[in-house]
Protein backbone atom coordinates (compact mmCIF):
# COMPACT_ATOMS: atom_id res chain seq x y z
CA UNK A 1 0.00 0.00 0.00
CA UNK A 2 1.22 3.48 -0.77
CA UNK A 3 0.82 5.49 2.42
CA UNK A 4 0.18 8.48 0.45
CA UNK A 5 -3.09 7.25 -1.10
CA UNK A 6 -6.08 8.52 -0.20
CA UNK A 7 -7.36 5.10 -0.36
CA UNK A 8 -4.91 3.94 1.64
CA UNK A 9 -5.91 3.19 5.84
CA UNK A 10 -5.99 5.98 7.87
CA UNK A 11 -4.29 6.08 11.06
CA UNK A 12 -4.36 8.94 14.21
CA UNK A 13 -1.57 9.19 16.88
CA UNK A 14 -2.00 10.87 19.52
CA UNK A 15 1.39 12.25 21.31
CA UNK A 16 4.81 11.95 19.69
CA UNK A 17 7.03 10.52 22.64
CA UNK A 18 8.81 7.54 21.35
CA UNK A 19 6.22 5.35 21.49
CA UNK A 20 4.29 7.41 19.47
CA UNK A 21 7.19 8.33 16.86
CA UNK A 22 7.93 4.45 16.50
CA UNK A 23 3.90 3.44 15.76
CA UNK A 24 3.64 6.25 13.60
CA UNK A 25 7.12 4.78 11.07
CA UNK A 26 5.61 1.48 11.44
CA UNK A 27 1.88 2.33 10.48
CA UNK A 28 2.73 4.48 7.78
CA UNK A 29 5.83 1.34 6.49
CA UNK A 30 2.75 -0.74 6.73
CA UNK A 31 1.30 1.66 4.34
CA UNK A 32 -1.35 3.64 6.60
CA UNK A 33 -1.88 7.14 5.85
CA UNK A 34 -0.76 8.54 9.73
CA UNK A 35 -1.37 11.34 11.74
CA UNK A 36 0.22 12.40 14.67
CA UNK A 37 -1.52 15.14 17.47
CA UNK A 38 0.59 16.48 19.34
CA UNK A 39 -0.38 18.95 21.98
CA UNK A 40 3.44 20.37 22.31
CA UNK A 41 5.66 22.39 19.71
CA UNK A 42 7.68 19.60 19.18
CA UNK A 43 8.05 15.71 18.97
CA UNK A 44 9.60 13.55 21.91
CA UNK A 45 7.48 13.93 25.24
CA UNK A 46 9.15 13.20 27.79
CA UNK A 47 12.56 13.21 26.11
CA UNK A 48 13.78 16.85 25.20
CA UNK A 49 16.31 19.43 25.53
CA UNK A 50 16.26 22.68 27.12
CA UNK A 51 19.19 25.47 27.82
CA UNK A 52 19.41 27.82 30.60
CA UNK A 53 22.90 30.40 30.89
CA UNK A 54 24.75 28.74 28.73
CA UNK A 55 24.10 24.92 30.19
CA UNK A 56 21.61 22.47 28.15
CA UNK A 57 20.31 20.09 30.23
CA UNK A 58 18.12 16.84 29.06
CA UNK A 59 15.19 17.11 30.62
CA UNK A 60 14.05 13.25 31.17
CA UNK A 61 15.58 10.22 30.37
CA UNK A 62 19.26 9.86 30.56
CA UNK A 63 20.28 6.06 29.93
CA UNK A 64 20.44 4.68 26.42
CA UNK A 65 20.09 0.93 26.13
CA UNK A 66 19.46 -1.68 23.40
CA UNK A 67 19.89 0.59 20.90
CA UNK A 68 18.79 -2.38 18.77
CA UNK A 69 15.33 -1.58 18.82
CA UNK A 70 15.80 1.84 16.86
CA UNK A 71 17.99 0.03 14.31
CA UNK A 72 15.05 -2.22 13.70
CA UNK A 73 12.58 0.69 12.83
CA UNK A 74 15.33 2.11 10.90
CA UNK A 75 15.15 -1.26 9.14
CA UNK A 76 11.92 -1.63 8.25
CA UNK A 77 11.73 1.71 6.59
CA UNK A 78 14.92 0.90 4.19
CA UNK A 79 16.65 3.95 5.58
CA UNK A 80 20.37 3.97 6.35
CA UNK A 81 20.52 4.70 10.62
CA UNK A 82 23.74 6.58 10.27
CA UNK A 83 22.61 8.96 8.40
CA UNK A 84 19.95 10.50 10.91
CA UNK A 85 21.30 8.96 14.13
CA UNK A 86 24.83 7.60 15.55
CA UNK A 87 25.58 6.40 18.80
CA UNK A 88 28.84 5.37 20.91
CA UNK A 89 28.96 2.76 23.00
CA UNK A 90 30.47 2.95 26.46
CA UNK A 91 32.98 0.89 28.31
CA UNK A 92 31.53 2.01 32.14
CA UNK A 93 28.22 2.04 32.60
CA UNK A 94 27.89 3.65 35.94
CA UNK A 95 30.01 4.69 38.78
CA UNK A 96 28.81 3.91 42.07
CA UNK A 97 30.06 5.77 45.45
CA UNK A 98 29.33 4.90 48.71
CA UNK A 99 29.62 7.31 52.21
CA UNK A 100 31.93 4.87 53.33
CA UNK A 101 34.07 5.66 50.46
CA UNK A 102 33.87 2.57 48.46
CA UNK A 103 33.86 3.23 44.25
CA UNK A 104 32.66 0.99 41.89
CA UNK A 105 33.19 1.01 38.12
CA UNK A 106 30.38 -1.00 36.48
CA UNK A 107 32.48 -1.79 33.09
CA UNK A 108 30.21 -3.34 30.50
CA UNK A 109 32.59 -6.21 29.63
CA UNK A 110 31.38 -8.68 32.02
CA UNK A 111 35.26 -10.00 32.89
CA UNK A 112 36.30 -6.55 33.87
CA UNK A 113 32.66 -5.75 35.71
CA UNK A 114 33.07 -9.11 37.76
CA UNK A 115 36.74 -8.27 38.37
CA UNK A 116 35.70 -4.81 39.97
CA UNK A 117 33.70 -6.43 41.81
CA UNK A 118 36.21 -8.95 43.49
CA UNK A 119 38.81 -5.86 43.92
CA UNK A 120 36.75 -3.57 45.45
CA UNK A 121 33.95 -5.52 47.09
CA UNK A 122 35.45 -9.18 47.66
CA UNK A 123 32.95 -10.65 45.00
CA UNK A 124 33.26 -14.12 44.07
CA UNK A 125 33.81 -13.20 40.10
CA UNK A 126 32.71 -16.47 38.99
CA UNK A 127 29.69 -15.68 40.83
CA UNK A 128 29.05 -12.70 39.45
CA UNK A 129 29.76 -13.77 36.16
CA UNK A 130 27.36 -16.78 36.96
CA UNK A 131 24.31 -13.91 37.91
CA UNK A 132 24.62 -11.97 34.64
CA UNK A 133 24.79 -15.11 32.71
CA UNK A 134 21.24 -16.13 34.56
CA UNK A 135 20.43 -12.93 33.57
CA UNK A 136 20.80 -13.22 29.72
CA UNK A 137 18.83 -16.09 29.88
CA UNK A 138 15.92 -15.04 31.76
CA UNK A 139 15.52 -12.35 29.22
CA UNK A 140 15.86 -14.17 26.39
CA UNK A 141 13.44 -16.68 26.94
CA UNK A 142 10.45 -15.06 29.52
CA UNK A 143 11.33 -12.17 28.95
CA UNK A 144 11.21 -11.89 25.33
CA UNK A 145 8.15 -13.99 25.11
CA UNK A 146 6.78 -11.66 27.28
CA UNK A 147 8.14 -8.14 26.64
CA UNK A 148 7.68 -8.65 22.85
CA UNK A 149 4.19 -9.71 22.71
CA UNK A 150 0.91 -8.19 23.60
CA UNK A 151 -0.01 -10.39 26.91
CA UNK A 152 -3.39 -10.31 26.00
CA UNK A 153 -3.66 -12.39 22.71
CA UNK A 154 -4.35 -16.37 23.02
CA UNK A 155 -1.56 -16.38 20.74
CA UNK A 156 1.09 -15.40 22.94
CA UNK A 157 -0.08 -18.08 25.45
CA UNK A 158 0.34 -20.64 22.47
CA UNK A 159 3.59 -19.73 21.61
CA UNK A 160 5.76 -22.36 21.40
CA UNK A 161 8.79 -20.61 23.32
CA UNK A 162 6.38 -20.31 26.43
CA UNK A 163 6.39 -23.70 27.69
CA UNK A 164 9.81 -23.99 27.46
CA UNK A 165 10.89 -20.52 28.49
CA UNK A 166 8.43 -21.16 31.78
CA UNK A 167 10.47 -24.52 32.67
CA UNK A 168 13.55 -22.56 32.78
CA UNK A 169 12.61 -20.07 35.10
CA UNK A 170 13.68 -20.48 38.04
CA UNK A 171 10.54 -20.71 41.01
CA UNK A 172 12.31 -18.08 42.93
CA UNK A 173 12.46 -15.52 40.56
CA UNK A 174 8.51 -15.45 41.03
CA UNK A 175 8.35 -16.10 44.77
CA UNK A 176 11.12 -13.95 46.07
CA UNK A 177 11.66 -10.28 46.22
CA UNK A 178 14.69 -8.96 43.57
CA UNK A 179 16.32 -7.80 47.15
CA UNK A 180 15.98 -11.70 48.68
CA UNK A 181 17.54 -12.74 45.75
CA UNK A 182 20.20 -10.39 45.25
CA UNK A 183 21.29 -11.04 48.92
CA UNK A 184 21.44 -14.67 48.56
CA UNK A 185 23.45 -13.76 45.46
CA UNK A 186 26.28 -11.54 46.56
CA UNK A 187 28.78 -11.26 50.24
CA UNK A 188 28.50 -7.66 49.91
CA UNK A 189 26.42 -5.03 51.27
CA UNK A 190 27.30 -3.29 48.41
CA UNK A 191 26.75 -5.52 45.51
CA UNK A 192 23.64 -6.42 46.54
CA UNK A 193 22.68 -2.62 46.82
CA UNK A 194 24.28 -1.97 43.17
CA UNK A 195 22.06 -4.92 42.09
CA UNK A 196 18.98 -4.16 44.16
CA UNK A 197 19.20 -0.48 41.88
CA UNK A 198 18.00 -1.78 38.56
CA UNK A 199 14.37 -2.16 40.11
CA UNK A 200 14.50 1.25 40.12
CA UNK A 201 14.89 1.16 35.82
CA UNK A 202 11.13 0.82 35.89
CA UNK A 203 10.17 2.83 39.31
CA UNK A 204 10.13 -0.23 41.07
CA UNK A 205 10.82 -1.03 44.81
CA UNK A 206 13.69 -4.17 45.01
CA UNK A 207 12.04 -5.19 48.36
CA UNK A 208 8.21 -5.81 46.53
CA UNK A 209 9.35 -6.40 42.75
CA UNK A 210 9.96 -9.93 42.35
CA UNK A 211 13.49 -11.48 41.74
CA UNK A 212 12.04 -11.67 37.86
CA UNK A 213 13.72 -8.36 37.63
CA UNK A 214 17.13 -9.43 38.20
CA UNK A 215 17.43 -9.84 34.50
CA UNK A 216 16.97 -6.29 33.92
CA UNK A 217 21.52 -6.22 34.66
CA UNK A 218 21.66 -8.07 30.98
CA UNK A 219 20.47 -5.05 28.93
CA UNK A 220 23.28 -2.61 30.69
CA UNK A 221 26.03 -4.88 31.56
CA UNK A 222 25.82 -7.76 28.99
CA UNK A 223 24.45 -5.54 26.41
CA UNK A 224 25.69 -2.76 27.41
CA UNK A 225 24.93 1.04 27.31
CA UNK A 226 25.35 3.43 24.78
CA UNK A 227 25.53 7.79 24.48
CA UNK A 228 22.88 8.83 21.61
CA UNK A 229 25.72 11.77 19.36
CA UNK A 230 24.30 14.78 20.67
CA UNK A 231 22.65 13.66 23.85
CA UNK A 232 19.03 11.62 24.21
CA UNK A 233 17.61 14.55 22.10
CA UNK A 234 18.86 12.86 18.96
CA UNK A 235 16.54 9.97 19.29
CA UNK A 236 13.43 11.93 19.22
CA UNK A 237 14.84 14.31 16.43
CA UNK A 238 16.07 11.00 14.37
CA UNK A 239 12.67 9.36 14.77
CA UNK A 240 10.79 12.34 13.48
CA UNK A 241 12.89 12.45 10.63
CA UNK A 242 12.64 9.02 9.77
CA UNK A 243 8.71 9.89 10.18
CA UNK A 244 8.46 12.53 7.95
CA UNK A 245 10.69 10.96 5.35
CA UNK A 246 7.43 7.96 5.45
CA UNK A 247 4.80 10.57 4.85
CA UNK A 248 3.77 10.61 8.28
CA UNK A 249 2.21 13.98 9.31
CA UNK A 250 2.56 15.80 12.26
CA UNK A 251 0.05 18.59 13.61
CA UNK A 252 1.66 20.24 16.70
CA UNK A 253 0.46 22.35 19.41
CA UNK A 254 -2.86 20.71 18.86
CA UNK A 255 -4.50 18.33 21.92
CA UNK A 256 -6.79 15.75 20.76
CA UNK A 257 -9.96 16.25 22.82
CA UNK A 258 -12.19 13.42 22.63
CA UNK A 259 -12.32 9.57 21.03
CA UNK A 260 -14.98 8.86 19.10
CA UNK A 261 -16.26 5.30 18.84
CA UNK A 262 -19.67 3.72 17.24
CA UNK A 263 -20.73 0.41 17.88
CA UNK A 264 -17.73 -0.77 19.75
CA UNK A 265 -15.86 0.69 16.75
CA UNK A 266 -13.05 3.58 16.78
CA UNK A 267 -14.47 6.08 14.30
CA UNK A 268 -12.59 9.26 14.96
CA UNK A 269 -11.15 11.56 17.01
CA UNK A 270 -12.18 15.33 17.92
CA UNK A 271 -9.69 18.47 17.34
CA UNK A 272 -10.42 21.70 17.62
CA UNK A 273 -14.27 21.11 17.72
CA UNK A 274 -13.63 19.35 14.41
CA UNK A 275 -13.89 15.43 13.80
CA UNK A 276 -11.06 13.89 11.65
CA UNK A 277 -11.97 10.17 10.83
CA UNK A 278 -9.63 7.44 11.38
CA UNK A 279 -9.45 3.81 10.79
CA UNK A 280 -7.64 3.03 13.96
CA UNK A 281 -6.45 5.54 16.63
CA UNK A 282 -3.55 5.13 18.52
CA UNK A 283 -2.96 6.82 21.66
CA UNK A 284 0.39 7.44 23.12
CA UNK A 285 -1.22 9.34 26.08
CA UNK A 286 -0.83 8.41 30.12
CA UNK A 287 -4.05 5.59 29.69
CA UNK A 288 -5.70 7.43 32.41
CA UNK A 289 -5.69 10.39 31.02
CA UNK A 290 -7.20 8.89 27.84
CA UNK A 291 -9.98 6.65 29.98
CA UNK A 292 -10.62 10.19 32.02
CA UNK A 293 -10.76 13.09 29.38
CA UNK A 294 -10.76 11.62 25.32
CA UNK A 295 -13.41 8.25 26.18
CA UNK A 296 -15.02 9.93 29.25
CA UNK A 297 -14.91 6.16 30.92
CA UNK A 298 -14.66 7.11 34.76
CA UNK A 299 -15.07 3.96 35.70
CA UNK A 300 -11.99 2.55 33.43
CA UNK A 301 -9.75 5.67 34.75
CA UNK A 302 -10.60 4.53 38.31
CA UNK A 303 -9.48 0.52 37.55
CA UNK A 304 -5.75 2.52 36.12
CA UNK A 305 -5.50 4.34 39.60
CA UNK A 306 -6.05 1.07 41.47
CA UNK A 307 -2.60 0.00 40.08
CA UNK A 308 0.27 1.55 42.16
CA UNK A 309 1.93 3.80 39.76
CA UNK A 310 5.89 4.03 39.27
CA UNK A 311 8.14 6.11 41.23
CA UNK A 312 8.80 10.04 39.99
CA UNK A 313 11.35 12.24 40.95
CA UNK A 314 12.65 15.40 42.20
CA UNK A 315 15.68 16.61 39.54
CA UNK A 316 18.17 19.62 39.96
CA UNK A 317 19.67 20.60 37.16
CA UNK A 318 22.61 22.41 37.63
CA UNK A 319 24.98 24.37 35.47
CA UNK A 320 28.27 23.85 37.47
CA UNK A 321 31.54 26.05 37.05
CA UNK A 322 34.31 23.23 37.76
CA UNK A 323 34.84 20.25 35.68
CA UNK A 324 35.09 17.18 37.97
CA UNK A 325 37.60 13.76 37.54
CA UNK A 326 36.02 11.71 40.19
CA UNK A 327 32.83 11.67 38.16
CA UNK A 328 32.05 9.85 34.76
CA UNK A 329 28.53 10.35 32.42
CA UNK A 330 26.44 8.17 34.93
CA UNK A 331 27.18 8.46 38.12
CA UNK A 332 25.23 6.59 41.13
CA UNK A 333 25.70 7.78 45.14
CA UNK A 334 24.09 5.55 47.85
CA UNK A 335 22.21 5.99 50.46
CA UNK A 336 23.40 4.20 53.87
CA UNK A 337 19.79 2.54 54.38
CA UNK A 338 18.18 1.68 50.71
CA UNK A 339 15.60 -0.19 52.71
CA UNK A 340 14.39 3.03 54.41
CA UNK A 341 14.59 4.90 51.35
CA UNK A 342 12.12 2.85 49.38
CA UNK A 343 10.21 2.59 52.75
CA UNK A 344 9.39 6.17 52.29
CA UNK A 345 9.09 6.45 48.28
CA UNK A 346 6.44 3.49 48.20
CA UNK A 347 5.16 3.32 51.50
CA UNK A 348 4.94 6.72 53.03
CA UNK A 349 4.54 8.92 49.82
CA UNK A 350 8.03 10.86 51.35
CA UNK A 351 11.31 11.79 50.31
CA UNK A 352 14.48 9.94 52.93
CA UNK A 353 16.65 12.69 53.93
CA UNK A 354 19.45 10.45 52.81
CA UNK A 355 18.40 9.61 49.43
CA UNK A 356 20.18 7.75 46.78
CA UNK A 357 21.43 10.31 43.90
CA UNK A 358 22.43 9.97 40.51
CA UNK A 359 24.09 12.52 38.66
CA UNK A 360 24.18 12.41 34.84
CA UNK A 361 27.00 15.18 32.94
CA UNK A 362 26.55 14.53 29.26
CA UNK A 363 28.96 17.69 28.88
CA UNK A 364 31.59 14.17 29.50
CA UNK A 365 31.06 13.03 26.55
CA UNK A 366 30.66 16.06 23.97
CA UNK A 367 31.55 20.08 23.96
CA UNK A 368 29.00 22.84 23.27
CA UNK A 369 26.65 22.16 26.30
CA UNK A 370 28.16 23.92 28.80
CA UNK A 371 30.58 27.06 28.76
CA UNK A 372 34.32 25.25 28.59
CA UNK A 373 35.84 24.20 32.09
CA UNK A 374 31.83 23.98 33.10
CA UNK A 375 29.61 20.67 33.19
CA UNK A 376 25.49 20.17 33.34
CA UNK A 377 24.62 18.14 36.12
CA UNK A 378 21.42 16.60 35.49
CA UNK A 379 21.10 15.33 40.00
CA UNK A 380 18.16 13.05 40.60
CA UNK A 381 16.52 11.86 43.57
CA UNK A 382 13.87 9.08 43.16
CA UNK A 383 10.40 10.72 44.68
CA UNK A 384 7.00 9.48 45.58
CA UNK A 385 4.57 9.49 42.81
CA UNK A 386 2.63 13.25 43.16
CA UNK A 387 -0.44 13.45 45.89
CA UNK A 388 -0.41 16.78 46.90
CA UNK A 389 2.62 16.21 48.67
CA UNK A 390 4.43 20.36 50.54
CA UNK A 391 7.03 20.04 46.99
CA UNK A 392 8.41 23.47 47.73
CA UNK A 393 9.41 22.80 51.69
CA UNK A 394 10.75 19.15 49.81
CA UNK A 395 13.02 20.98 47.28
CA UNK A 396 14.66 22.59 50.13
CA UNK A 397 15.34 19.30 52.38
CA UNK A 398 16.36 17.60 49.34
CA UNK A 399 18.91 20.49 48.21
CA UNK A 400 20.75 20.32 51.34
CA UNK A 401 21.13 16.98 51.06
CA UNK A 402 22.26 16.88 47.84
CA UNK A 403 25.11 19.41 48.81
CA UNK A 404 25.89 17.68 51.90
CA UNK A 405 26.38 14.10 50.42
CA UNK A 406 28.04 15.36 46.86
CA UNK A 407 30.35 18.00 48.72
CA UNK A 408 31.35 15.09 51.12
CA UNK A 409 31.80 12.56 47.82
CA UNK A 410 34.07 15.24 46.19
CA UNK A 411 35.93 16.81 48.93
CA UNK A 412 34.92 20.21 48.04
CA UNK A 413 31.70 22.65 49.04
CA UNK A 414 29.57 21.91 45.70
CA UNK A 415 27.00 24.75 46.86
CA UNK A 416 29.23 28.04 45.74
CA UNK A 417 29.93 25.93 42.27
CA UNK A 418 26.02 26.15 41.42
CA UNK A 419 25.91 28.60 38.44
CA UNK A 420 22.79 28.15 37.40
CA UNK A 421 19.68 25.90 38.75
CA UNK A 422 16.35 24.66 37.40
CA UNK A 423 14.37 22.64 39.90
CA UNK A 424 11.56 20.05 38.94
CA UNK A 425 9.50 17.93 41.03
CA UNK A 426 7.05 15.05 40.84
CA UNK A 427 4.03 17.69 40.32
CA UNK A 428 5.79 19.56 37.55
CA UNK A 429 7.10 16.73 36.17
CA UNK A 430 2.95 15.50 36.30
CA UNK A 431 2.18 18.77 34.59
CA UNK A 432 5.09 19.13 31.48
CA UNK A 433 4.48 15.27 30.93
CA UNK A 434 1.21 14.83 31.79
CA UNK A 435 1.95 11.30 33.42
CA UNK A 436 -0.36 10.92 36.56
CA UNK A 437 1.14 11.53 39.42
CA UNK A 438 4.40 12.66 37.46
CA UNK A 439 5.38 8.98 37.49
CA UNK A 440 8.08 8.13 35.00
CA UNK A 441 7.25 4.86 33.94
CA UNK A 442 3.38 3.98 34.36
CA UNK A 443 2.94 1.97 36.55
CA UNK A 444 5.36 0.01 38.94
CA UNK A 445 6.59 -3.38 39.10
CA UNK A 446 6.04 -4.01 42.53
CA UNK A 447 4.46 -7.02 42.35
CA UNK A 448 4.27 -10.50 40.17
CA UNK A 449 0.93 -9.66 38.62
CA UNK A 450 1.89 -5.73 37.58
CA UNK A 451 3.07 -7.29 34.18
CA UNK A 452 -0.62 -8.61 33.71
CA UNK A 453 -2.54 -5.69 35.28
CA UNK A 454 -1.15 -3.27 33.30
CA UNK A 455 -3.10 -2.14 30.46
CA UNK A 456 -2.78 -4.10 27.19
CA UNK A 457 -2.08 -2.60 24.01
CA UNK A 458 -5.66 -2.11 21.91
CA UNK A 459 -8.93 -1.80 23.70
CA UNK A 460 -11.04 -5.24 24.78
CA UNK A 461 -14.01 -2.94 24.50
CA UNK A 462 -13.21 -0.37 21.39
CA UNK A 463 -12.09 -2.10 18.07
CA UNK A 464 -9.48 0.08 16.35
CA UNK A 465 -8.12 1.92 19.61
CA UNK A 466 -4.60 1.09 20.51
CA UNK A 467 -2.41 1.78 23.15
CA UNK A 468 1.31 2.45 22.95
CA UNK A 469 4.21 3.99 25.68
CA UNK A 470 5.29 4.03 29.01
CA UNK A 471 1.70 3.48 30.94
CA UNK A 472 0.78 0.43 29.06
CA UNK A 473 2.81 -3.08 28.05
CA UNK A 474 5.17 -4.04 28.63
CA UNK A 475 5.73 -0.62 30.58
CA UNK A 476 8.27 2.79 30.43
CA UNK A 477 11.19 3.23 29.37
CA UNK A 478 12.30 3.77 25.78
CA UNK A 479 13.46 -0.09 25.26
CA UNK A 480 9.96 -0.95 25.95
CA UNK A 481 8.25 2.13 24.93
CA UNK A 482 9.74 1.28 21.35
CA UNK A 483 8.76 -2.51 22.24
CA UNK A 484 5.09 -1.38 22.74
CA UNK A 485 4.94 0.34 18.97
CA UNK A 486 6.54 -2.59 17.72
CA UNK A 487 3.64 -5.27 19.01
CA UNK A 488 0.70 -2.48 18.06
CA UNK A 489 1.68 -2.28 14.91
CA UNK A 490 1.67 -6.03 14.97
CA UNK A 491 -1.89 -6.38 16.37
CA UNK A 492 -3.12 -3.65 13.17
P1 LIG B 1 5.65 10.40 26.44
O1 LIG B 1 7.07 10.83 26.48
O2 LIG B 1 4.93 10.24 27.71
O3 LIG B 1 4.90 11.42 25.49
C1 LIG B 1 3.50 11.45 25.34
C2 LIG B 1 3.18 12.60 24.40
O4 LIG B 1 1.78 12.69 24.26
C3 LIG B 1 3.67 13.94 24.92
O5 LIG B 1 4.47 14.57 23.93
C4 LIG B 1 2.38 14.71 25.18
O6 LIG B 1 2.51 16.10 24.96
C5 LIG B 1 1.44 14.07 24.19
N1 LIG B 1 0.02 14.21 24.55
C6 LIG B 1 -0.55 13.91 25.74
N2 LIG B 1 -1.88 14.14 25.69
C7 LIG B 1 -2.14 14.57 24.44
C8 LIG B 1 -3.35 14.94 23.76
N3 LIG B 1 -4.56 14.90 24.36
N4 LIG B 1 -3.26 15.33 22.47
C9 LIG B 1 -2.05 15.37 21.83
N5 LIG B 1 -0.88 15.03 22.42
C10 LIG B 1 -0.94 14.62 23.70
N6 LIG B 1 13.70 5.93 30.29
C11 LIG B 1 14.86 5.34 29.91
O7 LIG B 1 14.85 4.43 29.06
N7 LIG B 1 16.07 5.75 30.42
C12 LIG B 1 16.15 6.75 31.35
O8 LIG B 1 17.24 7.13 31.78
C13 LIG B 1 14.94 7.36 31.79
N8 LIG B 1 14.97 8.37 32.70
C14 LIG B 1 13.85 9.14 32.89
C15 LIG B 1 13.95 10.32 33.63
C16 LIG B 1 12.85 11.17 33.75
C17 LIG B 1 12.98 12.43 34.55
C18 LIG B 1 11.63 10.82 33.10
C19 LIG B 1 10.44 11.76 33.18
C20 LIG B 1 11.52 9.62 32.41
C21 LIG B 1 12.62 8.78 32.28
N9 LIG B 1 12.57 7.59 31.54
C22 LIG B 1 13.72 6.93 31.20
C23 LIG B 1 11.29 7.07 31.04
C24 LIG B 1 11.08 7.46 29.58
O9 LIG B 1 11.37 8.82 29.41
C25 LIG B 1 9.64 7.22 29.22
O10 LIG B 1 9.26 5.88 29.52
C26 LIG B 1 9.38 7.45 27.73
O11 LIG B 1 10.07 8.57 27.23
C27 LIG B 1 7.88 7.63 27.58
O12 LIG B 1 7.56 7.72 26.21
P2 LIG B 1 6.05 7.59 25.75
O13 LIG B 1 6.07 6.97 24.39
O14 LIG B 1 5.23 6.93 26.78
O15 LIG B 1 5.55 9.09 25.55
Amino acid sequence: MDPLSSSSPAAVVIGSGVGGLAVAIRLAVKGYRVTVYERNNEPGGKMNLFEKDGYFFDAGPSLFTQPKNLEELFAIAGEPMEDYFQYRSLPLACRYFWSNGKIVNAYTAPDAFAKELEEKLGEDPTSVKAYLLRAEKAYNSIGSVFLDHSLHLARTWLNKRLLPAIASTRLSYLTSSMHAFNRSSFRSEEAVQLFDRFATYNGSDPYKAPAMLTMIPHLEQNEGTFYPVGGMISIPRALYKLALKKGVKFIFNTRVDRIVHEHGQAKAVVVNDQLVTADMVVSNMDVYYVYRDLLKDAKAAARVLTRERSSSAMIFYWGIRKEFSQFHLHNILFSNNYKEEFNHIFNLGKLFDDPTVYINITSKMEDGFCPPGHENWFVMVNAPANRGQNWESLREQVKSSLHYKISRILGEDIAPLIATEIVMDPKGIEQNTLSHGGSLYGTSSNSIFAAFLRQSNFSSSIKGLYFTGGSVHPGGGIPLCLKSAKIVSELA
